[in-house]
């Protein structure tokens, strides 16, 4: 991991990519972001903060993470496809590598309670799992409607010792517990770190959270090198809800521009059904979770509530990295429905015996067009593994 960046497309001086990011907050809410805002590089490339970071990556998350050359899928597909297997890390997906990083932070930041927000409970769980690591109180907000559809993810927070908090207004769902979450901040910013799980939100959190996952991205070269003799493949694919995968799994790519990099969106019942996710087909730029980006959003501005069959990719916009990638055409943005990602759940299953989650399975679902050749290398970030998924699969597919 290495703090010198140089690139058109990571964060300027000012927090933006392009005309997006900022930090667009509340007052009260200065002091907490300015102290990041100054601290958070010295901090994350302190050399014994990088050693912590980097063993526990190693022996509690189980990194490096393996890159798999997948040939049955490959041959279906006529190209040379490997998968990132951010299934295989602890707690199941990509998420804990930013909330080490984040908990890591706090501890240095002098911070003794951790909140977070989380919406289906992935990154509840990512984060309850740190705090019990390391002995931190902490408070998971969640919308009541969230809380009863993901009940499993409920209880995981709870017997890793986090209180989960319901938020009760609006539609009960992820906004509201990220307005509840800013809220709680707000009444407690000197003894309290707010763990976002994604790269959103206020600046420094996008940059600081591309920089914990480009472990990713940093791994993939050095693996692709040993088995290809080549860093840099083709293309690589990632699916997108706030970015964070794909963000990893792009970082060390951005600035070689022969590297495809392919984001893909949920599209629910279909781009123009209303029952969308596809973010940078729908969305205008506003402010949404204190940032300048993408989203989906009414004429008059209101945070239209997305739709997607994976929980992880049911957000209504993009962090600003992405917005940026999208504005500049330096990353391609495709989508898949609900229906092409269930399909790619049984292709994965039954050609390479691994079971994605849904959010993956639409980084798989659009293979067929991508324009790879046969002797072109893809590499596709598989975040995470299909376990918490499984009630989806009795109802839609056995
Ligand atoms: C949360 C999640 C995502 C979406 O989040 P990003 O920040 O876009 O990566 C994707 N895949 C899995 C498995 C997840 O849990």
């Amino acid at each position: 991991m290495s703090e010198n960046i140089n690139s058109k497309y990571q964060v300027n001086e000012k927090g933006y990519y392009g005309q997006f990011g900022g930090a667009y907050i509340p007052e009260m809410l200065h002091p907490n972001i300015e102290e990041l805002q100054q601290k958070y590089l010295e901090i994350i490339y302190d050399e014994n903060f990088q050693k912590e970071f980097q063993q526990l990556l190693k022996d509690y998350v189980g990194r490096p993470t393996p890159l798999y050359f997948a040939s049955r899928l490959s041959e279906k597909f006529q190209t040379q496809i490997y998968l990132k297997r951010e299934d295989l890390c602890h707690t199941g997906a990509h998420k804990v590598n930013n909330t080490i990083g984040q908990i890591l932070l706090a501890k240095r930041l002098g911070k003794t309670r951790i909140i977070a927000e989380t919406g289906a409970g992935q990154h509840g769980v990512a984060t309850a799992t740190v705090c019990a690591l390391m002995n931190l109180p902490c408070v998971v907000y969640m919308g009541e409607v969230d809380i009863q559809r993901q009940a499993p993810n409920v209880k995981r927070m709870q017997l890793l010792g986090a209180e989960v908090r319901p938020a009760t207004s609006g539609s009960k769902t992820l906004k509201d517990a990220t307005n509840e979450a800013m809220r709680d901040w707000i009444a407690n910013p000197t003894d309290t770190h707010y763990i976002i799980g994604s790269v959103v939100g206020p600046h420094p959190f996008p940059d600081m959270v591309a920089r914990f996952q480009s472990v990713i991205s940093e791994e993939i070269k050095q693996q692709l090198n040993e088995k290809t003799g080549k860093e840099n493949p083709d293309f690589v694919v990632a699916c997108v809800g706030g970015g964070s995968n794909a963000a990893g799994a792009f970082y060390h790519f951005l600035d070689d521009e022969k590297v495809q990099l392919v984001a893909v969106e949920a599209a629910g019942h279909g781009v123009h059904s209303g029952k969308s996710a596809a973010t940078t087909q729908l969305g205008r730029i506003g402010v949404l979770h204190s940032s300048k980006t993408l989203f989906m959003q009414t004429e008059d501005g209101q945070v239209v509530e997305p739709h997607s069959i994976s929980a992880g990719l049911d957000y209504p916009g993009i962090g600003p990295m992405h917005a940026n990638l999208f504005d500049t055409k330096r990353a391609h943005f495709l989508s898949a429905t609900d229906d092409e990602a269930l399909k790619a759940v049984q292709l994965l299953a039954k050609l390479e015996g691994i079971i994605p989650a849904l959010e993956s399975a639409h980084a798989i679902a659009v293979l067929d067009r991508i324009g790879a050749k046969q002797n072109d290398v893809v590499v596709l970030n598989l975040s995470g593994r299909g376990d918490k998924d499984l009630d989806t699969y009795i109802r839609e597919i056995i």
